[in-house]
């Protein structure tokens, strides 16, 4: 069932219920007035025949009937009856015809000194009369013609009523749902559109204020992440693509000299040397792609572990050193800790020196003295490692750009490298709840900071 339908139908059976209770209510408290105002007229009216009665020597029976048949307030169908101690009839308003009620009423109104009843399409009272030692029973009943109707008018005009209400509240639940749910409609008109080779497209917001502009709005926000990351994904295989192209490009090349004519074994010799530098330059760009594309992807099931910060930088300056003799590394404190747990952060030790040996080498790689100045300082939250150097500094614009995957400064083209080091260490420092961040001035050094919250 759609949604509009649902909502028509349920707001329809609330109204429904609520008139259907609030009509009922209002005939029950109109039918009890009539029955409480009619009886009231009765007894009234059997009291003055009583009194005329027995208190009013001078008027006879007949002159009584005569007076009771002409009353301008005699009701419809309308008999009084007297009754003496022994029950025998006394006094009736109708002496033409033997009257009918209800059996042991008498005896009932002598007992309880009055009752109300119905009697067939008659309304009953009788009550006992006490009066000069005397004690009779009164019994008075009619038929409240116009009572009835009024009542059955009224009937008539709710059950109408009900009809007319609830056609109406069914037909504006159905036109004030769909009303509401078309800009739903709409968005789903609009999302059915939507595929990978359009994630430009964007949903109209509407006001951009209610529930469903705020919908749209997220709708939106996720599009736009999506197209960040097709985006990424696209510019990720044409830079891997290329930058697989160049070496295997100069393996070709080396490779077809190397068979165009016969070469001396020294000749050899060096070709094969080259091979081997761009082989081992393949394996590296593989090996980072595969950690970019598959390592990261499991990043956050890594195993983490308190890690002491400066253990693992010199563990990097050792392995780099040992790497590349000619690289100069001075790693300092610029405040002493307070306690030892400030250079302690929860982490993974393999990932945490991959990010250091990757700005080491930067540091080093792009600066003439190969130097490499390392800093660390603590506050109450966080454990901060600084590395700077003195190189050839990184344009502005360069430093917004330089943590994606395989951008490289324009300045960085005669060093080697493929521009996904600094990716791959920002993530990393993310799955540590950490921030890396750059300052740099061009042909005057780059400061790399790290930010990791400690234990
Ligand atoms: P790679 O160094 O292999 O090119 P990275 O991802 O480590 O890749 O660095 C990306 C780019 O950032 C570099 O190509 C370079 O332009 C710039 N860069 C990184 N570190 C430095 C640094 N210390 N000095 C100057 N430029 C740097």
């Amino acid at each position: 069932m759609q949604i509009k339908t649902r909502i028509a139908l349920q707001f329809s059976s609330i109204v429904a219920a609520i008139l259907v209770v609030f009509s009922l209510v209002i005939y029950f408290i109109s039918s009890t007035y009539r029955q409480e105002e009619f009886y009231e007229r009765l007894r009234s009216k059997a009291l003055t025949t009583v009194r005329y009665l027995i208190d009013v020597k001078e008027i006879s029976e007949e002159l009584l009937r005569i007076i009771d048949k002409n009353s301008l307030t005699a009701l419809l169908n309308e008999k009084v009856l007297i009754f003496d101690e022994q029950n025998r009839l006394i006094y009736s308003s109708v002496d033409d015809e033997v009257v009918a009620y209800p059996k042991g009423i008498i005896n009932t109104a002598r007992e309880q000194r009055e009752i109300e009843t119905v009697y067939g399409d008659l309304e009953v009272v009788a009550f006992l009369y006490e009066e000069d030692n005397r004690s009779v029973v009164v019994l008075a009943m009619a038929h409240d013609k116009f009572g009835k109707s009024k009542l059955g008018n009224l009937r008539n005009t709710l059950i109408w009523g009900l009809l007319v209400g609830l056609s109406v509240t069914i037909g504006l639940g159905i036109f004030f749902a769909g009303q509401s749910l078309r800009p739903i409609s709409r968005i789903n008109e609009q999302i059915s559109t939507i595929t990978a080779r359009n994630l430009r497209n964007r949903l109209d917001e509407g006001n951009r204020k209610d529930e469903i502009a705020h919908l749209a709005i997220n709708f939106n926000r996720v599009l736009q992440r999506l197209d960040q990351a097709f985006e990424q994904q696209r510019s990720f295989v044409s830079h891997a693509s290329h930058e697989l192209r160049t070496p295997l490009a100069a393996l070709k090349s080396e490779i077809q000299i190397g068979l165009r004519q016969r070469h001396s074994a020294d000749e050899y010799q060096a070709i094969l040397e080259n091979l081997m530098s761009d082989t081992d330059r393949l394996i590296s760009l593989t090996n980072n792609l595969l950690f970019l594309a598959r390592t990261l992807e499991n990043i956050s099931q890594m195993p983490l572990a308190a890690v002491r910060v400066e253990d693992v930088l010199f563990l990097a300056k050792e392995e780099l050193v040992t790497a590349k003799p000619g690289y100069q590394i001075d790693i300092d404190y610029e405040n002493l800790p307070d306690a030892e747990t400030e250079t302690m952060v929860r982490g993974n030790e393999e990932l945490l020196k991959r990010v250091l040996l990757n700005l080491l080498d930067n540091a080093c790689k792009y600066s003439a003295d190969n130097r490499a100045k390392v800093r660390i300082r603590t506050d109450e939250r966080l454990c901060t490692v600084t590395v700077k150097d003195n190189g050839i500094g990184i344009s502005e614009k360069d430093q917004e750009n330089i943590f994606q995957p395989f951008y490289r400064a324009a300045n960085a083209v005669g060093y080697d490298g493929f521009g996904v080091g600094l990716s791959i260490c920002q993530k990393i420092i993310e799955l540590h709840q950490g921030v890396i961040s750059v300052t740099s001035r061009l042909h005057h050094g780059s400061s790399f900071i790290i930010q990791i919250p400690h234990l």
